[in-house]
């Protein structure tokens, strides 16, 4: 729903600019509106989206809008996403939560040292230790050997955990019960670490349910003494707003290098994706996206930008979209739809096109379709391959007017032969055809309408 109002008023913004051709104060003003919105929607905290709108304000002014929309670019966006967004306006927001969330290359990347010791902070229950696990098994991943130390000596629970999570992604883990004080566990990990000639030592440390002076203090001594290559604060993404002042009041007490971001598999848009890289300056380095050791990803800031604005991958869609299809044929379908023909080349020539750009897989980039399953994507592709076969058996004027096949069960029958498919296979498909074609009727009475100028809503 976010994408939708943020789409049509961009959509109302483009008119307005298309008459200017450049960015102005005025014709901004909605748009920008729109966009405030959604970043508040997405849990960005607001002194943050405040400096954010002014930052794009300034950038995106005076900005000329690139070529104006042509008839086949015209008709991508609106297969893809119904809407007709500005792409100028768009990507210059988007561009600026880029930069705002990803800093330099390499930023993100983990620090060296011999061995690198990774020194992990956060409150309780935000998956400091689960990530503490994914962490191991990544770098394991990317041949690194490591060691798990485990200091929460509050928590008994907390030490058990890391020793189940080591057994099961084969890392040991270094403990040394509650008793001993964990500065020095931390220290006598490392020490361990070297005696094993690991690459890497991750520290998990005992969180609190709220920010206290203990749990600083205790952060601040393993500093001081460890000196750690990285300090990552973990951060649950579902923290929301809260998340700007949690990430200041930890990087100014014990100075954090970057932030892990988990349970981005959940409902949030990811907005203290935004607040932690802005209140502190440090990088998320990596996201958690399950409860699983193996759900860890570096962090991509093109991804989470299209998430917060929640547009699924539109943007990486649209570029897509604009290389794969080759001007002639988009023309031809533009033209084919202005007639409202659509016959089985038609319908296949669509096929081809998607699967230039990524073939179903595409579909999960776009909004509202980010829940699909991998079964129902491998569903939908056996779908298209049988429609494929079945198209291929028809005969030439078969397949230019499918009307022959709409009247005639025995040339159904014989197609179903030809094609070594069943006839409730070929029936699914002049079902899929019917349904594609009246689709097809409605966006060419849009076409013709915004052709004419006039406004489609
Ligand atoms: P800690 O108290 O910070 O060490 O938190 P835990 O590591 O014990 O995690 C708390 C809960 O969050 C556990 O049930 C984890 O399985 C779950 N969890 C951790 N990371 C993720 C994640 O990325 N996605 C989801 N869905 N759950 C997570």
């Amino acid at each position: 729903a976010m994408f939708d109002s943020l789409s049509s008023s961009i959509q109302k913004a483009q008119r307005l600019i298309g008459k200017s051709g450049t960015l102005t104060k005025e014709n901004m003003k909605d748009p920008l509106k729109e966009v405030r919105r959604a970043l508040l929607e997405a849990d960005v905290s607001l002194p943050v989206v405040r400096r954010f709108i002014k930052k794009v304000e300034e950038r995106a002014l005076g900005t000329k809008v690139l070529d104006g929309v042509t008839p086949d670019t015209q008709f991508i966006k609106t297969v893809l996403d119904g809407v007709t967004p500005d792409t100028q306006f768009i990507k210059t927001v988007s561009n600026e939560l880029i930069d705002l969330m990803g800093g330099g290359v390499g930023a993100k990347d983990l620090e060296p040292g011999f061995p690198q010791i990774i020194l992990m902070a956060g409150l309780q229950g935000v998956g400091k230790t689960t990530a503490a696990g994914k962490l191991a098994l990544y770098l394991k991943k990317s041949k690194k050997s490591c060691l798990l130390v485990a200091t929460d000596v509050y928590r008994p629970a907390a030490i058990d955990q890391l020793v189940k999570l080591g057994a099961a992604i084969d890392v040991p883990v270094f403990e040394m019960g509650t008793q001993v004080d964990p500065v020095e566990i931390a220290k006598k990990g490392v020490e361990e670490g070297r005696r094993l000639g690991v690459d890497a030592v991750i520290i998990d440390t005992a969180g609190r349910l709220q920010v206290d002076e203990d749990m600083m203090g205790e952060l601040r001594s393993m500093k001081a003494a460890l000196r750690p290559s990285d300090t990552l604060l973990v951060v649950d993404a579902m923290t929301g707003q809260e998340a700007a002042n949690l990430v200041k009041a930890f990087n100014d007490q014990v100075d954090i290098s970057g932030a892990i971001l988990t349970k981005m598999d959940g409902d949030s848009r990811g907005g203290a994706a935004l607040s932690v890289r802005e209140v502190s300056g440090k990088p998320i380095k990596f996201v958690g996206v399950g409860e699983k050791m193996e759900a860890l990803e570096p962090f991509y800031p093109e991804r989470m930008a299209s998430r917060i604005l929640g547009m699924g991958d539109v943007l990486t869609l649209y570029e897509r979209a604009e290389s794969a299809i080759k001007e002639e044929d988009a023309k031809r379908t533009v033209e084919r739809m202005m007639e409202e023909k659509f016959d089985f080349n038609d319908f296949m020539a669509q096929w081809k096109t998607m699967n230039n750009m990524g073939g179903l897989q595409m579909l999960k980039m776009m909004p509202g379709f980010n829940k699909i399953s991998e079964k129902q994507l491998y569903e939908a592709e056996k779908t298209f391959e049988m429609y494929e076969a079945v198209i291929k058996a028809m005969e030439e004027e078969e397949r230019s007017d499918p009307e022959l096949l709409v009247k005639s069960m025995a040339r159904r029958r014989r197609v179903a032969q030809a094609s070594g498919r069943s006839e409730a296979d070929v029936a699914k498909l002049m079902g899929a055809y019917t349904a594609m074609k009246s689709q097809m009727g409605g966006m060419s009475k849009l076409l013709k309408l915004q052709k004419a100028g006039a406004d489609p809503s």
